[in-house]
């Protein structure tokens, strides 16, 4: 058979990568049932509301979040939970995700166990995720409002044992301290081998995304959904991965209507989707499409959003 008689197969899909997920916001909800039941803890209303699909401003999903983080003081609780986003990764028909934790929250601030016990915690729980076809890797996430003095103290933790997993060190909470503050600490933890990403532009100003880039030197965005055109263009320009979570937005930013995705991916920025809390608002990777179709994406948007998926993922990269 001649060469121009061979059949072109069409390429196969790339990996579907759940690009953000929080290990703290993704517990599964009967785990949480039932460990909060055991220590007879009653569920805080913020997250019965959130479970049921309610809009609720960020400090009532700051509520929720914590009360599952605080469920968390235990290695084997930490390794039930990196299963969790793993089962749900796969339900989604995905086989990997990047996973944003914040540990200076559990290990000092409430001292609910040691970073040892943590470390293996989500290292035994990679391992499993890995048995079952995934790949995994973890974002250290530090709270933006807490300021650099924190996000310091965070890195005084985790740097002098960094667990090879660990890939990149990013940003999130309430955006309430300027980019250019941050630098100092992203230079930092960017010296000691981890990439920088930083939570922007999702419950603070749009002008936040531009200035993570251009003053905190960030190379990765979570949500920038307020972001505007010009700041779109700098994105695009830069080749600057943004994760988009659906769900998320229309729990926790429902008056940034219409979502800008199609707009964004239009712009040629290079969008992907993630969970980020599905464990708190219910969601996995099939909801988040579907959520993206709705926006009036076309095939062509939704492979591309597939394949920046891969392609930027810091779980795929060495
Ligand atoms: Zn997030």
């Amino acid at each position: 058979m001649g060469e121009h008689n061979v059949p072109v197969m069409p390429a196969p899909a790339p990996p579907l990568i759940d690009r953000h997920t929080h290990l703290e916001g993704g517990l599964d909800p009967a785990w949480v049932r039932r460990e909060s039941g055991r220590r007879g803890l009653a569920l805080p209303a913020t997250l019965e509301a959130l479970w049921s699909g309610r809009s609720l401003p960020f400090e009532g999903f700051i509520e929720a979040f914590l009360f599952g983080a605080a469920l968390l003081d235990s290695r084997e609780a930490v390794r039930e939970a990196v299963l969790a986003v793993a089962h749900r990764t796969l339900a989604g028909g995905g086989t990997g995700f990047d996973l944003w934790t914040s540990p200076h929250f559990l290990v000092v601030h409430r001292g609910q166990l040691s970073l040892g016990d943590f470390w293996d915690g989500v290292a035994a729980g990679l391992s499993e995720a890995e048995a079952l076809g995934l790949r995994g890797c973890v974002v250290v996430d530090a709270v933006n409002h807490f300021g650099p003095k924190h996000g310091h103290a965070v890195l005084d933790l985790i740097l002098p044992a960094l667990p090879p997993f660990v890939r990149g060190f990013s940003t999130g909470g309430l955006e309430g301290c300027p980019f250019r503050d941050w630098a100092p600490v992203f230079n930092r933890a960017r010296a000691a081998g981890l990439r920088i990403a930083a939570h922007a532009g999702e419950n603070g100003p749009g002008t936040n995304v531009r200035e993570a880039v251009l003053d905190g030197g960030v190379s990765r965005i979570v949500h920038g959904i307020r972001a505007d055109e010009a700041t779109l263009e700098l994105l695009a320009e830069r080749r600057i991965p943004v994760d988009i979570c659906p769900s998320s937005n229309r729990a926790l930013a429902a008056e940034v209507d219409p979502h800008p995705l199609p707009r964004m991916l239009r712009a040629g920025v290079r969008c992907a989707l993630g969970t980020d809390d599905p464990g708190v608002i219910p969601c996995d990777l099939e909801t988040e499409a579907r959520a993206a179709r709705h926006m009036g994406l076309d095939e062509a948007a939704m492979a591309r959003l597939r394949r920046n998926g891969a392609e930027d993922a810091w779980c795929l990269s060495d």
